[in-house]
């Protein structure tokens, strides 16, 4: 596909990230420009950026169309995302200005390049040869010719950088000034993997194909937690690589990235482009560049990497697929795993959804035929599935102010005679849910929130877990004033670390929780740390369900198993049977059969059985039939709308018209629910207001909203957010 070339003074329609609601016209630069060509506009009295979408509206006065400033030296936008930022747009109801946003959000794109020191071979050798320095020679004349970055460069090599400093004092390596955003060492795909094993091999080969034959497909990779679905994709990659084409890996989780880029390096021979929040600005904006110019073969990383400009995208890896991190639930709201596969379709290439334990979404989108199912049956190695038992609490004594079964402390108590770890798991952070007085019964709530504040001993505060606010635990209570009889009512990982302490004096009991570590590094760190066997006993939140491996854990005991089954969310029953079977697999990953035992009561209730049986095919077969008969996504289509207000009276009168104004969703047989409070009625001192629109499959449900929404203006400190196939209902 060429685009349209448009001659100097020609009529162009540019694509800015002002929030505006229309392209506007300008005329071509000197030298005429492309469609695709970021270029630089007068807008007012500044210059802004944007993309050349096309030829102008003409609906303008000629007499005042200004002309673009210059073609920017970028990489044109292809046709193809063009098309993919249209389509997300309309999907999400989403203002093109703020997709372009999504699209160029790299820092500095518009500046000259800049310069910054590389390494080389040089010539002869050091005085002095020790190890370090001959690695470091050695990675050089491996990778011929190609500078490195310092840091980089000793990284690689696995030395300080003072030995490529003492390297260059004897002009062994070259020090030079080069432009800023190099391409990223070569990958190397014809590197051997490790050797499959038969289910592995079936699987590497299905997917190689899909590659070889450079069309869209869509395959959904299951397997249990261990079974080598990373090795398994990861030829996917190496095919894709050997293809010519560039590779995108979806991860969930930032703290999961490096384990993979260990093991990237291991299979290619050096690490993959990164994009995530924890990447600083200036290696954002190399791999932007890079990935535009072809200069990253392929690139690790979180949601947002799905808008980068690809030069030739031929595979797309979403790794835990049913995560629900892949949800962006703020600004613009898209499911990159539903995304990925739009942009893969667009661009000719393959998607590889793993998981476990996937979402009902998928294993739907398998029985309709619309992707391909690959499964690994079994754990890599000797490693087989736990075992798996419920803990009936109905039978169990367990005193008040505790949560750790008699069952569970004898389970964890041989895995301490036998040196192995054990988890307890619950997926609560702090200490307590709910501070309460004993003598008024208030509960301490946020100043900001509808949201009780959580106490977090550890840091010796009250949190609020939606807006995140903090203060001092207070000596009386607020409302009473009556001193001493504050009251921690119910567990969160910290108490249990606590009882844990207290059952196990020998121990190490170590809590993972997100909000106990300063930075992604210091977590990943103890992780690390972890799974060598620093602790006997962990205690962790979700973080721990996550992909991690710790080897030496043979018992997951899960605290309370019933928490994720109340509530309203209509995917409860599936995020649960998710969660606990991935935190079980987290038991018996090496040599050891591992035990799960959930602790529960209501031990009968179906999903509980489901998890315990590891009928999975039979639990999603229910979960779609009740999905289907409630007329619910994925059978059915939703959009949930939240009005936001620092009034509430306003936001409910909001939501009153839009309830009155409904015509454009009865047109298409949608039915509308609310206003109501939302379950948070407030967060950060704004009231929120819900309504749900429920549709079917086939009903063009965009097209209404976004005509049913344009009936009202929306009052200039009231918001209004529309959610396309909502995940929270909060
Ligand atoms: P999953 O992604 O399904 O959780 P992984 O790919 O991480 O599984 O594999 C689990 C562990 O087993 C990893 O340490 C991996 O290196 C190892 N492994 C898997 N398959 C093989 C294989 N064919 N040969 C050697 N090691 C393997
Ligand atoms: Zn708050």
């Amino acid at each position: 596909m060429t685009s349209p070339r448009f001659e100097e003074g020609a009529l162009i329609g540019v694509l800015t990230t002002q929030p505006l609601d229309r392209v506007l016209d300008y005329r071509a630069p000197r030298g005429g420009c492309a469609a695709g060509d970021h270029v630089e506009v007068p807008f007012g009295p500044r210059k802004v950026t944007g993309v050349v979408w096309g030829q102008g509206a003409g609906d303008y006065d000629p007499a005042k169309v200004k002309s673009a400033i210059r073609v920017l030296d970028l990489p044109p936008m292809r046709a193809p995302m063009r098309e993919f930022l249209g389509r997300v747009a309309d999907y999400t109801l989403t203002p093109m200005p703020a997709m372009l946003r999504l699209a160029t959000r790299a820092p500095g794109l518009t500046d000259p390049p800049g310069m910054r020191k590389i390494y080389r071979r040089g010539h002869g050798q050091p005085a002095r040869m020790t190890p370090a320095r001959a690695r470091v020679l050695d990675l050089l004349e491996e990778h011929d010719g190609l500078g490195f970055m310092l840091g980089e460069l000793a990284d690689l090599a696995g030395v300080g950088s003072s030995v490529v400093k003492g390297l260059v004092a004897s002009g062994a390596v070259a020090e030079e000034e080069a432009p800023r955003d190099v391409p990223y060492p070569p990958l190397d795909p014809d590197m051997a993997g490790k050797a499959l094993t038969t289910d592995q091999e079936l699987a590497a080969a299905r997917l190689r194909e899909g590659i070889a034959a450079g069309r869209y497909g869509t395959t959904l990779l299951k397997g249990v937690t261990g079974s080598g679905k990373t090795e398994v994709y990861l030829e996917a990659v190496a095919a894709c690589l050997k293809a010519g084409r560039q590779a995108l890996v979806l991860l969930p989780e930032i703290a999961l990235t490096a384990e993979f880029l260990t093991r990237v390096e291991a299979r290619f021979g050096a690490k993959p482009a990164e994009w995530h929040s924890g990447v600083t600005t200036t290696e954002r904006r190399r791999c932007w560049k890079m990935v535009a110019e072809n200069g990253a073969q392929l690139v690790v990383g979180a949601r947002s990497a799905l808008f980068l400009p690809f030069h030739d995208l031929g595979l797309i890896v979403v790794d835990e697929e049913h995560d629900t991190s892949y949800k962006q639930e703020d600004g613009v709201l898209y499911n990159a795993r539903d995304m990925a596969v739009l942009r893969a379709s667009l661009e000719r290439a393959q998607v590889v959804l793993a998981s476990a334990t996937p979402s009902l979404e998928s294993w739907v989108n398998v029985q309709q035929g619309k992707y391909a199912r690959l499964d690994l049956e079994s754990r890599y190695g000797p490693a087989v599935m736990p075992e798996m038992r419920a803990i009936d609490m109905r039978t169990e004594e367990v005193p008040s102010g505790s949560w750790i079964s008699p069952a569970l402390k004898g389970a964890v108590m041989q895995r301490l005679e036998r040196g192995e770890q054990s988890l307890l798991f619950l997926n609560r952070r702090g200490y307590a849910p709910l501070t309460l007085c004993r003598a008024c019964g208030h509960q301490i709530g946020c100043k900001h929130c509808d949201a009780r504040m959580v106490e977090h001993r550890f840091l010796k505060r009250l949190m609020c877990h939606q807006c995140g606010e903090t203060a001092p635990m207070p000596e009386t209570c607020p409302n009473c004033e009556v001193a001493g009889k504050l009251a921690a009512v119910g567990p969160g990982v910290e108490r249990i670390t606590e009882e844990a302490q207290a059952l196990f004096p020998d121990a190490r009991v170590t809590v993972l929780s997100s909000d106990l570590f300063g930075s992604a590094r210091a977590l990943k760190a103890r992780i690390l740390e972890i799974a060598e066997g620093a602790a006997d006993i962990v205690v962790g939140t979700q973080l721990v369900a996550k992909g991690h491996n710790f080897p030496k854990l043979t018992l997951v005991g899960v605290i309370d198993s019933d928490l994720g089954l109340q509530g309203s969310d209509l995917r409860a029953a599936e995020r649960t049977f998710q969660l606990m079977r991935q935190v079980a697999g987290r038991a018996g990953r090496a040599e050891a059969r591992g035990t799960a035992l959930l602790q529960s009561f209501q031990p009968e209730h179906p999903v509980i059985r489901a998890i315990l049986s590891g009928d999975e095919e039979g639990f999603w077969a229910a979960e779609a039939a009740s999905r289907r008969a409630a007329g619910v996504p994925p059978y059915g289509r939703m959009a949930g709308i939240v009005i936001s207000s620092p009034d509430m009276q306003q936001a409910f009168d909001l939501g009153n018209r839009l309830a009155r104004l409904d015509a454009p969703l009865r047109r298409i047989g949608a039915q509308l629910f609310g206003p109501a409070p939302a379950p948070i009625a407030r967060v950060r001192g704004r009231h929120r207001v819900r309504l749900l629109v429920k549709a079917e499959k086939t009903a063009p449900l965009q097209s209404a909203l976004a005509e049913w929404a344009a009936q009202v203006r929306v009052p200039a400190n009231a918001r209004l957010a529309i959610d396309i196939d909502p995940q929270s209902f909060l």
